[in-house]
């Protein structure tokens, strides 16, 4: 994947391919914008271009390092998604430790925090030392998709990247590189490629429904 994999975001990724290129990073980053538009791809494009083999500032998605990248086995990447509807402090304790040891492989140890702004108060107190002083060659990557309901004392840590709703076009590319080609869903998506699948689902969820009902009225 890496960047190349990355649909819309222009400004975003030019800004982030800079920072891997040059391998000088904010301890932290937000990544904030509405669902479903691709932060937490984006996120991951930017570690492969961050610790790539092949393609430093790009991420030739294919070495052994992006490609476990991507299939989140490798060793010096972490995701952290809500459990339970929220980030306990039990998880943010393992990342403490876990970003306390040296990058087993990569150039950088990072995690990324998706959902971040389901971290509970205790969690969101138990990370703040983390996020403002952590351990080096560590990267911490939050995203959110609103920056109001995130702590100002966590927001105030790091460093903010905003991301916009994608173009319909955008959004046409994006469904179309899944294989689903439908403008009906484009128009409804709002910018937010995750939306249209969302939406996609549950009307052909209705579909079968309906036709399921159709099928039974038949039989009576
Ligand atoms: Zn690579």
């Amino acid at each position: 994947m890496g960047f190349r994999g990355i649909v819309g975001h222009k400004r975003v990724i030019e800004r982030l391919r800079f920072m891997a290129a040059s391998q000088r990073v904010p301890h932290a980053l937000l990544f904030v914008g509405p669902p479903g538009i691709g932060k937490k791809k984006t996120a991951f494009a930017f570690l492969q271009a961050l610790n790539c083999e092949r393609e430093l500032g790009e991420g030739c998605g294919s070495c052994r390092c992006c490609e476990r990248i991507e299939r989140l086995t490798h060793p010096d990447v972490l995701l952290v998604s809500p459990d339970g509807g929220a980030i306990k402090i039990g998880q943010v304790r393992e990342v403490i430790s876990t970003l306390s040891l040296r990058p087993l492989e990569a150039r950088w140890r990072a995690v990324v925090v998706d959902g971040a702004e389901l971290m509970t108060k205790e969690a969101a107190n138990a990370f703040l030392k983390t996020l403002e002083e952590p351990p080096p060659q560590v990267v911490i990557i939050l995203v959110a998709s609103r920056l109001d309901a995130l702590p100002l004392t966590v927001s105030s840590r790091c460093q903010i990247v905003k991301f916009s709703p994608l173009r319909d076009e955008e959004v046409e590319e994006v469904l179309g590189r899944l294989g689903v080609e439908d403008r009906g869903l484009v128009a409804l998506a709002e910018g937010s490629p995750g939306r249209a699948l969302e939406l996609g689902e549950s009307r052909e969820m209705e579909e079968m429904l309906q036709k399921a009902l159709r099928g039974g009225i038949k039989e009576v």
